[in-house]
């Protein structure tokens, strides 16, 4: 056996014959298999998906009710068998439900991690390695220069931020689904207890995030009138929204943004942004070798990202690696500014 023998690759995305579904598909599809809430990887109008109770619910939050024809849970560590093959999900630590994928067909083991990382994130379960055959990685940030720094310590540098501008509005861009509720998190853990703003695009998200016992503190929605008011506070939005006229009503606003290309000096200024903090819901190059070697994989292929460098890392460990080049993930970290990266 062999990855190719499990899944083929098509324009719409990764698909299992032997299952008859596709993973994380572009377009409508029968049966999808979804690893998490992301727009670019959770699309509405498939016949049928089957993802963790909270990217189903995270779903029906963005695209309604209506989202696909049927849905089917997938509780973590529990077997599935669909058509020819047994599937299993994992957590990823990526945002609130993700997970690996897990694909077993004749005894070989084939996972399909989805966006992960290896950082912990009170907001989401964190990633286990799951041993397989053959492994289906991301390599958004998959360069040797790409070392993510301690998130508690980006977070210090927005608290200090405030400190020497006690008169004005600390905007931070932060993609609505996993971001902003982990910098919340982060604030909190910081000791920060001062109500957290929020953009009304993060209203549905952060509310639900509280259902589901991520506590938040208090996160009340600015109220357009009373932005004047808002000097010294902390206000999260979308990272499109920090260059929006929406954020110059604010007291002289700081902006800041937090994404893993922050670390690229150059996109931080394209992108107006002040105060770049470098917080990735992403594996760093560190993360994905590690990973990898963790899995005990004999096959690796690369979905998107920066492939080349880790296909080649991999060849020096011995596994037979090949990139994937699938277009449409990862699109939202070059359009929308900084989203979920
Ligand atoms: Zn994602
Ligand atoms: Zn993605």
């Amino acid at each position: 056996m062999s990855a190719s023998q499990i899944l083929t690759q098509t324009p719409l995305g990764l698909y299992c014959p032997g299952g008859d579904f596709h993973i994380d598909p572009m377009r409508p599809v029968p049966r999808a298999l979804v690893t998490h809430g992301h727009s670019d990887h959770a699309r509405a109008g498939h016949g049928a998906v089957m993802a963790t109770a909270e990217t189903l619910d995270i779903m029906a939050l963005r695209y309604g009710e209506d989202f696909t024809g049927s849905r089917q849970v997938a509780a973590l560590g529990a077997w599935t068998t669909l058509g020819d093959v047994r599937v299993r999900f994992h957590p990823a630590g990526h945002v609130l439900g993700s997970a690996q994928i897990e694909i077993v067909q004749a005894g070989f083991h084939l996972v399909v991690s989805g966006d992960y990382k290896r950082a912990g994130d009170p907001t989401c379960l964190a990633f286990t390695p799951v041993r397989c055959h053959a492994f289906i990685t991301e390599a958004t940030f998959g360069l040797p220069v790409f070392r993510h720094p301690d998130a508690a310590d980006e977070i210090g540098k927005l608290l200090a931020s405030r400190s020497l501008f006690p008169e004005r509005t600390h905007i931070l861009g932060a993609y609505a689904l996993g971001k902003a509720q982990r910098l919340m998190a982060l604030l909190r853990a910081a000791g920060y207890d001062r109500p957290i703003y929020i953009h009304g695009a993060l209203e549905k998200l952060t509310a639900y995030y509280g259902r589901r016992g991520v506590a938040l503190g208090e996160t009340p929605k600015v109220v357009a009138a009373e932005r004047p008011k808002l000097g010294g506070e902390i206000v999260i939005c979308p990272p499109g929204a920090i260059k929006d006229l929406w954020a110059r009503k604010f007291p002289d606003p700081v902006t800041a943004a937090a994404s893993g290309w922050m670390r690229v000096r150059a996109r931080a200024r394209q992108k107006g942004v002040e105060l770049p903090l470098i917080v990735s819901d992403h594996a760093d190059w560190e993360a994905l070798c590690t990973t990898v070697v963790e899995t005990g994989c004999e096959e690796l292929w690369v979905t998107h990202g920066e492939a080349e460098a880790l296909v080649h890392w991999a060849g020096t460990q011995g596994i037979a690696a090949k990139p994937l080049h699938l277009i449409g993930y990862g699109e939202e970290t070059e359009d929308e500014l900084l989203d979920a990266a």
